[in-house]
């Protein structure tokens, strides 16, 4: 049985926050800290649209966790077994082998997961948007399908490789899409048979507005942004079908479509807790916490990030941002120090500063308080909000030097698809 004095569970903003705050108030002590998380690596979620249109290297979109947390125990792999009662944990690592751990104090963040509807095609012809690798994934389609374009007299078929349907108007959703249109954009400058008009770009959104939660005139701006650039954006509906690849709205004036691509943004479920955590939950799966980041009546247990309901210093609950779970994940670290014996207590009273969207090369929206920005102040007032993020000098000038060699040089548009999968070798003859 391994004895840890804090488990923290995931490696995202929220889990790595805590990590590293524990690590400063523990600073010369004896206590053990033990960070599970599913890879070695914190995604910096803010900068993954871009590192999906080539402006950023995608490896600088990440944090290597051992760097990060020089003093935390890391396994990757996942708490498959908690058991808050007990105060013990089953955790599988990479090779499928299992490691019983008992810990003093428990941080839980492990985020949330795409959540997806029980609509006909859906799971066997879309794809998400919220890990590295669906990033990389998605830019190498944009260019693997630009050239299967290039090369066939099939005007039909041209016309389904160039079409892209984006489903959920959040800034997922609209970031992501900006950013490969504007990737389309640059890239079919090389081509000679295909014309921009022969790509198709739809954004569906199932309310009255883009970005649901922003200011309106945010909203607003980014709509005619993306109409301008001849994104058709889809408001009020939703998709109720994919099967074959076909795209059915419940708009009954749009005719059914072949989209090549369809990427589903359409919001976020909290990631299921680990088996026998019999934690509570509110109505949507979250742990509801208290100021202090602490699940009611549990004391040794913190809840922080996607996966928890924290109140609102404004009031209701914080949005599930990752400039939230990086201040709710401090502060849990800094109160389970605390709890071992290290420093004093501090109540969550961070206050939305606003948030930034990119919607691609050199244009964006931000609201600050009640201000709000559009157009290049927007984007860089948005890319310098998320430079201040990222910990680190030499991980700050790598995305400064990638940002600033995409204004000077033209993209990269090499189609990488085969990465991740080696070649096969042919048995002998
Ligand atoms: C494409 C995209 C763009 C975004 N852009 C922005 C933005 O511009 N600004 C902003 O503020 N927010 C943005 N967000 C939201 C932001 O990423 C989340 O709010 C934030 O990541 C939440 O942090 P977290 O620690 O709760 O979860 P995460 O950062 O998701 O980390 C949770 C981690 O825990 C792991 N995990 C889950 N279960 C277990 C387990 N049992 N054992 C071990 N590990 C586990 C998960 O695999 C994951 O790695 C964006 C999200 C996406 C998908």
């Amino acid at each position: 049985m391994l004895q840890v004095d804090v488990l923290v569970v995931g490696g995202g903003f929220g889990g790595t926050a805590a990590a590293r705050a524990l690590e400063q108030r523990l600073a010369g002590r004896s206590e053990r800290v033990l960070l599970v998380a599913s890879e070695n690596f914190l995604t910096f979620t803010p900068l993954l649209p871009e590192a999906a249109s080539g402006t950023l290297e995608p490896r600088h979109a990440v944090l290597p966790l051992r760097q990060l947390l020089p003093r935390t125990e890391l396994i990757a792999g996942e708490v498959v077994v908690l058991d808050p009662a007990a105060r013990t944990a089953v955790v599988e690592d990479l090779n499928h082998e299992r490691h019983d751990v008992a810990y003093r104090t428990l941080v839980l963040s492990p985020g949330s997961v795409p959540q997806t509807f029980p609509i006909p095609g859906l799971l066997e012809h879309a794809v998400g948007f919220k890990t590295l690798a669906d990033a990389i994934w998605l830019r190498n389609r944009v260019l693997r399908q630009l050239e299967a374009a290039e090369s066939t007299d099939d005007l039909r078929l041209r016309r389904e490789l160039l079409t892209f349907t984006f489903v959920g108007g959040g800034y997922a959703g609209v970031e992501a899409l900006a950013e490969l249109e504007s990737l389309a954009r640059d890239a079919v400058r090389t081509y000679t048979r295909i014309r921009p008009s022969d790509f198709r770009w739809v954004l569906v959104e199932a309310t009255d507005a883009l970005l649901p939660g922003l200011d309106r005139r945010l909203a607003g701006y980014s709509e005619r942004q993306l109409r301008r650039r001849g994104v058709e954006v889809r408001l009020s509906t939703r998709m109720e079908s994919c099967e074959g690849g076909v795209v059915r709205l419940s708009d009954p004036t749009m005719a059914p479509y072949p989209s090549g691509t369809i990427v589903w943004t359409a919001g976020q479920r909290p990631s299921p807790l680990p088996a026998q955590a019999g934690l509570p939950t509110d109505e949507r799966g979250r742990v509801p916490v208290d100021e202090w980041m602490r699940v009611p009546g549990r004391p040794d247990v913190y809840a922080v990030g996607d996966a928890a309901a924290v109140p609102d210093p404004d009031g209701g609950l914080c949005p599930a941002t990752a400039q939230h779970a990086l201040r709710q994940g401090r502060i849990a670290g800094i109160n389970a120090a605390a709890g071992l014996g290290a420093g004093e207590e501090r109540p969550f009273r961070y206050r939305n500063r606003g948030l930034a969207v990119t919607l691609g090369k050199h244009q964006g929206t931000a609201q600050v308080k009640q201000l709000v920005f559009t157009g290049p102040l927007a984007w860089w007032m948005g890319r310098s909000y998320h430079l201040l993020m990222v910990p680190g000098l030499a991980r700050r000038l790598r995305i400064v030097t990638d940002w600033t060699l995409s204004v000077v040089f033209s993209r990269d548009v090499s189609q990488l698809g085969a990465l991740g999968r080696p070649s096969s070798l042919d048995s002998p003859s």
